[in-house]
């Protein structure tokens, strides 16, 4: 395992103080209320406004739109924009993975056709993988794609589709070639590139969340045409292409900041005097000695993941380390927000902390589980390290 100790260098440093400053002046504590890490609000404007810095699509090449960055610059930018609970929400799925697909397999075509986009923050993605009866067990999804003049007839269910209704378009895992008795699930498996909002035979219905709010979507396709130049990569080989998008969606800072805007504002409370000189205040001061010193940890590990990354390396062990350890730790932060709490939480709750803590009860659990579960993420690392596939 590579977690190799690394410190931000001058020009890095001066990127993390732009993107603070721009932060301040855009979004200014008291402002807006702020987002649960990757959960975040869908703001478009937003997100064009980060775009025109370059830091949307920001490790892409120039010559598609990009700003050729590296891993680590996109880390410290979404760094900060996480912690600040920045409304990162809409050109998110695009710019961690799919931007990086399509650039790492897809035709030039494809690039000039979608990069740019993403990287002007106009162009929203959603991810195609968890199907009714395929969550962690990917490699059985039975959504088929036949061969048809041209492309491709597509039939079956994708579940799960975060932000589907939101979003423009989704990458999709689908079976190009059936599964017969004895045959590898992992081959006949090909990713393609579906609008989500201007496709014949394509259906979307909410799955309400446990709050009543529409994050989840049901997504059926019925005779859906794909043409031959939405296939990304190499028919049959999508296992793999999937493989390296999940390394993209596992080891970075969203994995691990997502209560940070809560522990954040309640600090905020407690300097306000609300809390001065109470029993309380004494325990939050203790809580966040002990929660300063584990996240740097954690970041720590995440950052020399980045910089794996920048070194050509495909580290999907340590990632799904990261996010194993990551999700875990947010829990962990939760139930000790609660305890400390101690009092029934309501999203009207006067209290910004209040609410936002109220969100993480109710959102935290999800996040253990989306982007493989920790079961998942125990056994991709156990096999990496044995030498196996994943
Ligand atoms: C907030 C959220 C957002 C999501 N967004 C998306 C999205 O945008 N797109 C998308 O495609 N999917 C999305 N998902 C779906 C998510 O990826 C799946 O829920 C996840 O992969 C688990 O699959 P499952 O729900 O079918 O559970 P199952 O696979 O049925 O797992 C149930 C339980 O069994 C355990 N388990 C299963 N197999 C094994 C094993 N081999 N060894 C040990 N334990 C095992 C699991 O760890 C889990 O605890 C999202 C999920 C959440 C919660």
């Amino acid at each position: 395992m590579r977690f190799t100790p690394t410190e931000l260098t001058t020009d890095e440093l001066a990127l993390q103080t732009e993107v603070r400053a721009f932060l301040a002046d855009e979004l200014p504590p008291g402002s807006h209320e702020p987002g649960l890490g990757m959960s975040a609000r869908h703001d478009k404007p937003f997100s064009k406004k980060m775009a025109e810095r370059g830091w949307v699509g920001m490790a892409l090449p120039k010559e598609w739109g990009g700003s050729d960055k590296k891993a680590v610059d996109r880390f410290i930018v979404v760094e900060e924009m996480l912690r600040w609970g920045a409304p990162v929400g809409y050109h998110w799925v695009a710019d961690r993975q799919t931007g990086n697909i399509i650039n790492k397999f897809g035709t030039d075509e494809q690039r000039e056709r979608f990069l740019p986009p993403i990287c002007r923050g106009e162009l929203g993605f959603s991810i195609g993988m968890s199907e009714p009866d395929s969550g962690s067990d990917l490699a059985s999804v039975s959504t088929r794609a036949e061969r048809d003049d041209g492309g491709w007839i597509v039939n079956g269910t994708k579940i799960w589709t975060s932000n589907a209704h939101t979003n423009d378009w989704f990458i999709c895992l689908l079976r190009t070639t059936p599964l017969e008795d004895g045959s590898n699930k992992r081959e006949g498996l090909s990713q393609v590139l579906i609008d989500l909002h201007n496709t014949d035979g394509l259906e979307l219905s909410p799955i309400p969340f446990l709050n009543g709010e529409h994050h989840f979507n049901e997504v059926s396709f019925t005779d859906v045409f794909v043409p031959d130049e939405n296939v990304v990569g190499q028919a049959g080989m999508g296992w793999n292409q999937n493989t390296t998008e999940m390394a993209y969606e596992r080891g970075g800072p969203d994995r691990w900041l997502s209560p940070f805007s809560t522990v954040e504002q309640l600090l905020r409370e407690i300097q306000r005097g609300e809390m001065a000189g109470t029993a309380l205040h004494d325990r939050v001061t203790e809580l966040f000695g002990e929660l300063t010193a584990r996240w740097w940890a954690m970041r720590n590990l995440s950052l020399s993941v980045s910089r794996l990354i920048d070194a050509g390396e495909a580290p999907s062990i340590e990632s799904s380390l990261v996010k194993e350890m990551g999700t875990r730790f947010e829990i962990e932060v939760i139930e000790k927000l609660v305890e400390l709490v101690d009092q029934e939480l309501t999203l009207e709750s006067e209290s910004l902390f209040q609410r936002l803590l109220a969100q993480c009860v109710l959102t935290g659990p999800g996040n253990t589980i989306r982007g493989g579960t920790i079961e998942i993420l125990r056994s991709v690392a156990a096999k990496g390290l044995q030498g196996l596939p994943a």
